[in-house]
């Protein structure tokens, strides 16, 4: 090889090296600046479709460091822009919507806030899911991208996502033209808080890591009079625990045993007093999968069920069930399997075996999965960020006591390691994509 070639990469290797260690002594040095947007973030949660505040202030960091932001991107979506010289073009993304759930961790900087739903009912509302975690890594790993611009070539499109729990959110940003407004990215990557997983650890699913998520309702009329006199009626009741263990078969007979599949009734509503057979009963179902064909094949097995078993039961023509899939729903999340050797790769070499884990996929549901299922393909990387004091889960494995799941009152990551860690994850793996 020539002497130069030589010489060349030498300095190449060794200018990486010292970029890799810079991430994580940078991180730790700004971590002061991120913790306050975390606590703010963490106290100030707003809904899904209301994220505006949120919002702005993400949209304010960004601006701050020098991208070039447009807000109101499918709704309180934002997308920040920073173009430095040829090279890929990479997408992170942060989800910004709260929960409507009641704080119960005991923190200091514990979320006091109130709101008022689309319902018009007052709610409280917390970052349950760990969005302020998300979002605080996203502003980390701006800042240090933006610090190390002349160790990387390419665009950085950073996007801020409104409505992710209401499934609805990347939808709308991709048709509010996120990718023809804005530069179409060559790789999406985003991250998740892990409500099992120790902070400083990462998990990764090569595939399918997260759930295809359907809601469906099941609007059951009836035909109500005496609790005393059943003949006379048609007993929506009744119906509906028999459509409820039908459903139920789906899964068991209707499915391979291979095939992950999911019917839960999580809500059942109808009738006023003891002897009262209503006129109505309401449904309402999670469907959960992984491939296209299970999912219709669970979606059209509610609706004959449904009908069917009204049948059976001598419902007439015009007093049949109603099953509504809803249009918010969240088609399941393919990790590129390319892509994640290559991650989980730069994440092993940085932080160990011990700290990057490969996990099973969850029948959870996230919307990051709309933005690599365009056609042509976005190949896509999301990972989980471990957020649990380490203590938490001894005891739990002690006890038996389950930990504070996602969207838990109790759910209380912890800030320090998991930012930094995430930080250090999302920036390394930024500059291998732009790098190599
Ligand atoms: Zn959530
Ligand atoms: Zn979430």
């Amino acid at each position: 090889m020539n002497r130069l070639v030589q010489l060349f990469i030498i300095l190449l290797a060794s200018s990486q090296l010292q970029a890799d260690s810079n991430i994580k002594t940078a991180a730790l040095a700004d971590f002061k600046y991120l913790e306050s947007l975390y606590f703010h973030l963490h106290k100030n949660p707003e809904l899904s479709f209301h994220e505006e505040k949120t919002s702005k202030r993400i949209a304010k960091e960004l601006r701050k460091t020098g991208f070039e932001v447009t807000e109101n991107v499918g709704g309180f979506g934002l997308v920040g822009v920073i173009k430095n010289g040829p090279g890929p073009v990479l997408m992170i993304r942060a989800d910004m919507d709260g929960l409507p759930i009641e704080e119960k961790t005991g923190l200091d900087y514990a979320s006091k806030t109130k709101v008022v739903d689309d319902l018009g009912k007052t709610v409280s509302t917390m970052h349950a899911c760990g969005h302020d975690v998300h979002m605080t890594v996203f502003v980390g790993t701006a800042r240090r991208l933006v610090e190390m611009k002349d160790k990387w070539s390419g665009t950085l499109v950073m996007i801020g996502e409104p409505a992710e729990e209401r499934g609805a959110g990347a939808r709308a940003m991709l048709n509010d033209g996120l990718y023809t407004r804005f530069p179409r990215p060559d790789y999406a990557l985003g991250l998740h808080a892990n409500a099992v997983l120790a902070t400083g650890q990462i998990g990764y699913v090569e595939g399918f890591a997260l759930a295809n998520v359907d809601m469906v309702d099941i609007s059951i009329p009836g035909v109500g009079g005496h609790g005393a006199y059943p003949h006379t009626t048609k007993d929506p009741i009744v119906l509906a625990s028999q459509i409820i263990n039908a459903a139920q078969t789906l899964v068991s007979r209707e499915i391979s045993p291979l095939e992950p599949a999911v019917v839960t009734v999580g809500s059942i509503h109808g009738g006023t007093k003891h002897n009262i057979i209503p006129d109505q009963v309401d449904l309402q179902l999670t469907v959960r999968s992984y491939s296209d064909e299970t999912r219709n094949s669970l979606l059209e097995g509610i609706k004959r069920m449904a009908r069917a078993q009204a049948q059976v039961m001598g419902f007439p023509a015009d007093k049949l069930p109603v099953v509504k899939v809803r249009d918010e729903y969240t088609p399941a999340l393919y990790n590129n399997p390319a892509l994640t050797k290559r991650i989980s790769q730069v994440f092993t070499n940085r932080f160990g075996t011990e700290r990057v884990v490969e996990v099973k996929p969850v029948m959870g549901g996230e919307d990051f999965s709309e933005y690599g299922r365009v056609e042509p393909k976005v190949p896509s990387f999301f990972f989980w960020l471990g957020a649990v004091d380490p203590e938490l889960i001894k005891t739990s494995m002690k006890t038996g006591k389950s930990l504070p799941s996602l969207h838990s009152a109790y759910f209380a990551p912890v800030p320090e390691k998991t930012i930094l860690t995430g930080v250090e994850a999302m920036t390394s793996a930024a500059l291998d994509l732009f790098n190599n």
